[in-house]
């Protein structure tokens, strides 16, 4: 029996407000340990939430990129446990009226990792709805050493947003592509920098196996602790091999919670889900429901003011504005930081398409897309224009390139440097072009009897005897109108 698998993905995305969600401690990665805080985010008795209007702005911000209907009106509620990083023993949470419903993830070609995105899978365009998008509080931050635990609350408290998929994912690929997506998107309305590796976005990642064929799903598994997007595709790798070998043994799968150990590859188990917590939720009574539609302007327009252009939308204004392949619009429209640094770019350069080029062909080949650029766009387009004027050639031009990124200077500065200037001196090419043709007797015969090509043979002499450096496109001007007067 051939088995297939059903996978749901619940996101946590830390918010990059200044403050936390319900005081007016900082909201801040890697402070000093346990120096944010006060009597609401450390649950003192008496202390009152008063909820941050950026960080549900931000939230509904997110439902709008995602295409989720945003809820008129909604309530924070009470998810009630005892637990040693949650002080106030409940966290502040949305239970059945999460701010945003609905919504989708659409798994585009470069989303996919980059060893698949030439199968048809990653080319088909599919999406993943979403189920819903909640705004709650964090946690504190534990660390557990050999002996002793520590808690640092600079946590505790700062917002959090859960959005949760349907099971609409069915391989490792596409949750790869999925949180790929989702991330740029959430990179892309500036609500959070996202990075698993630094905890500001976290995957819960669910996931069952049933016959293929089959329409109820199997009993799912919860994997947690998956600390990054490549690790997340080969935890699912791990576990649904694991799952579809206990189905072929009929071992039944009982639902649990698994953690992943990255350095061994594999998934643990940690509880099974019979100890289900009852959280006991209920509406938390010091916080006042929100109304997200009324108000000069209301949350909802202040959140619609800030949308900003989406991936498909710059993909088809670069393509449109700058003349660039589908390809390239692709690639940039991938990375904000790289498409705005292209259009500063492309502002200088007389060939938008060159810049994209040594942009995306070159320099992307050695260099990862999400590091900023180290050197100024103004150098891109200075270099486009030395080629583009036919000053250096593309060899040279590469090469400028290389320098350019190590040393840090400009373009022209460098070809002055290392003398890489162009010959495009005519009077000393029309003399070497002679001597090419003087020396070339056979290559100017077959030329002479048509086979144009021939002419290569000559070109070759004087970019021998340039040192590579010749004008191409002056010496074949030279050579044709010789050769014809000959
Ligand atoms: P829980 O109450 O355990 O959190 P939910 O029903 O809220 O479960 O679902 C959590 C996530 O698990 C969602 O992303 C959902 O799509 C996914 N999911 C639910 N059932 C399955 C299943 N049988 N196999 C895989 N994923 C599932
Ligand atoms: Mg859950
Ligand atoms: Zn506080």
């Amino acid at each position: 029996m051939e088995y297939e698998a059903v996978i749901g993905l619940e996101v946590h995305v830390q918010l990059n407000t200044r403050t936390k969600m319900f005081c007016g401690c900082k909201n801040e990665y890697g402070g000093a340990q346990n120096t944010h805080l006060c009597p609401v985010c450390l649950g003192l008795p008496g202390a009152l939430p008063v909820p941050n209007q950026t960080a549900i702005e931000k939230t509904i911000l997110t439902g709008l990129m995602l295409g989720c209907h945003i809820a008129p009106r909604c309530k924070f509620d009470r998810k009630n446990y005892f637990y040693a990083d949650m002080p106030k023993n409940y966290q502040i949470s949305q239970y059945d009226q999460p701010l945003c419903l609905g919504g989708e993830v659409k798994l585009h070609t470069l989303a996919f990792p980059k060893d698949v995105q030439k199968e048809p899978q990653a080319l088909a365009g599919k999406s993943i709805r979403l189920t819903r998008i909640h705004l709650e509080e964090d946690v504190a931050k534990s660390s557990h050493y050999e002996t002793q635990s520590g808690i640092d609350f600079n946590r505790a408290g700062t917002p959090l947003m859960e959005i949760v998929s349907e099971a609409d994912i069915s391989t490792p690929e596409e949750a790869f592509a999925y949180l790929s997506a989702l991330k740029q998107i959430l990179i892309y309305g500036g609500v959070s920098d996202a990075d698993m590796e630094k905890g500001q976005m976290r995957c819960d990642v669910n996931v069952s196996v049933r016959p293929v064929g089959q329409k109820e799903f199997g009993t799912k598994v919860e994997v947690k602790n998956v600390n990054s997007i490549s690790a997340v595709r080969r935890a699912l790798r791990y576990e649904i091999d694991r799952q579809i070998e206990n189905a072929k043994g009929n071992v039944p799968q009982k639902q649990e919670t698994r953690r992943w150990d990255d350095p061994k590859g594999q998934t643990t188990p940690m509880r099974s889900k019979e100890q289900a917590h009852d959280y006991r939720y209920f509406p938390d009574p010091d916080i006042l429901p929100l109304r997200t539609d009324i108000g000069s302007p209301s949350l909802l327009e202040t959140a619609k003011a800030a949308l900003p252009e989406l991936p498909e939308a710059k993909k088809a204004r670069l393509t449109a504005t700058y003349g660039l392949s589908d390809y390239h619009s692709s690639v940039l429209a991938a990375e904000v930081g790289l498409s705005l640094y292209y259009e500063k770019a492309a502002a200088g350069a007389k060939n938008k398409a060159v810049v994209a080029n040594y942009l995306i062909n070159e320099y992307l080949a050695v260099a990862s897309a999400e590091d900023e650029v180290p050197v100024p766009p103004e150098y891109f387009a200075e270099l486009a224009n030395l080629f583009d004027e036919g000053k250096i050639n593309n060899r040279q031009a590469k090469e400028v390139l290389g320098f350019m990124l190590a040393e840090k200077k400009a373009p022209g500065v460098l070809v002055k440097e290392k003398g890489m200037e162009q010959v495009s001196d005519t009077g000393a090419l029309e003399k070497i072009c002679d001597e090419a043709i003087a020396a070339n007797p056979r290559g100017v015969a077959d030329y002479k009897a048509g086979k144009t090509a021939a002419v290569n043979a000559i070109k070759g002499f004087v970019m021998k005897a340039t040192k590579g450096q010749a004008n191409p496109k002056v010496i074949d001007e030279i050579l044709v109108r010789k050769l014809a007067a000959l």
